[in-house]
């Protein structure tokens, strides 16, 4: 009895987790929450979580707007995936190894870069089996705004500075894989 009061004391004063300050310590201790359903999940969860998002947005905003948010959040998501899961102070290549391996371990994408203009910065990436949009009815357009958003933000931490990256090939466009290209802001 005692031990329930504490822990409702303790709830009581714990402040409520404010949405915009988001940290990676928001998405907890999965292994030990998740006991025997573990941390893996189908793709076409997130899928649903994704798209329902995505519709729900730009019922209320446009398309447009809702692209931006999604965009905007992948910029967030990479930054801290960045931040919490790679070494930002080794050389380039070494980034980019590191960062190929991680993706595919967490099956977000097989990941490639394609080129890389030393001098101005300027980008190509490709994503194969993409988690966001191989497999998906072909619309013809570019659908992945979530992986715009994420690989800026991977760069961004890196290079500390704003990237900006687009994508021009997409499964939803008819290709096998999405391509992004992109470079600094000026
Ligand atoms: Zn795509």
């Amino acid at each position: 009895m005692e031990e329930r009061i504490e822990k409702m004391m303790e709830n009581v004063f714990k402040p409520a987790r404010r949405h915009a300050d988001f940290s990676w310590a928001s998405i907890g201790n999965v292994k030990e929450g998740r006991g025997d359903l573990g941390e893996d999940m189908p793709v076409s969860v997130y899928r649903l979580m994704q798209y329902t998002m995505l519709a729900t947005l730009a019922k209320d905003m446009g398309e447009e707007k809702a692209n931006w948010y999604f965009r905007e959040a992948g910029k967030l998501a990479g930054r801290e995936f960045a931040l919490n899961l790679l070494k930002l102070d080794v050389p380039m290549n070494d980034f980019m190894a590191e960062l190929q391996r991680l993706l595919k371990d967490f099956r977000i994408c097989v990941f490639r870069l394609e080129s890389l203009d030393p001098q101005t910065g300027e980008i190509i990436v490709t994503a194969a089996q993409d988690l966001d949009c191989s497999g998906i009815p072909v619309t013809n357009e570019t659908v992945c705004c979530y992986d715009e958003g994420f690989f800026s933000g991977i760069l961004g931490a890196y290079l500390k500075r704003e990237y900006d990256i687009r994508e021009v090939d997409c499964w939803a466009n008819g290709d096998r894989i999405c391509r992004f290209k992109g470079g600094p802001r000026t």
